[in-house]
């Protein structure tokens, strides 16, 4: 339709014109403040926003999996988001390769850097304190 003030197009369901910023009085006047909202269908935004949801939840999941298998202690972290986005995305009942794939990687990321960090640093740790030991030997004599 077309602006009865200045005649600029418009969406049939503007409620203000775009260019002048006349006022339509044919859309509803008890909700103006929220009117794409109240005039869609409810149900098929619904499960595209969810089917979108999880899909991205999804995509986190991957990205975070394989970040947490290469990053170390970050990845620990990265694992654990990995693993509860895919958990996510699990609950929304939607199977997606993403998520499983990220499901994986971010067990393996906690897995390897878990062992990592139960292993190495007290390893290293200990190897620090014995040089430190060992350095402080002579300023004991
Ligand atoms: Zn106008």
């Amino acid at each position: 339709m077309f602006c009865t003030k200045c005649g600029e197009s418009v969406a049939d369901n503007a409620q203000f014109c775009s260019k002048c910023g006349e006022k339509f009085s044919q859309a509803q006047p008890s909700q103006p403040s929220q009117p794409d909202q109240a005039q869609q269908p409810v149900s098929q935004p619904q499960v595209q926003t969810q089917a979108q949801a999880a899909d991205s939840a999804a995509t986190v999941s991957l990205v975070c999996g394989i970040i947490s298998v290469v990053i170390p202690i970050v990845g620990l972290v990265l694992g654990i988001v990995a693993v509860v986005y895919a958990g996510k995305v699990k609950k929304m009942g939607v199977t997606n390769g993403k998520a499983t794939a990220g499901l994986v990687l971010g067990i393996i990321g906690l897995v390897v850097w878990g062992l990592y960090s139960i292993i190495v640093i007290p390893a290293c740790i200990c190897a620090a304190s014995a040089v430190s030991a060992a350095a402080s030997i002579p300023y004991l004599w």
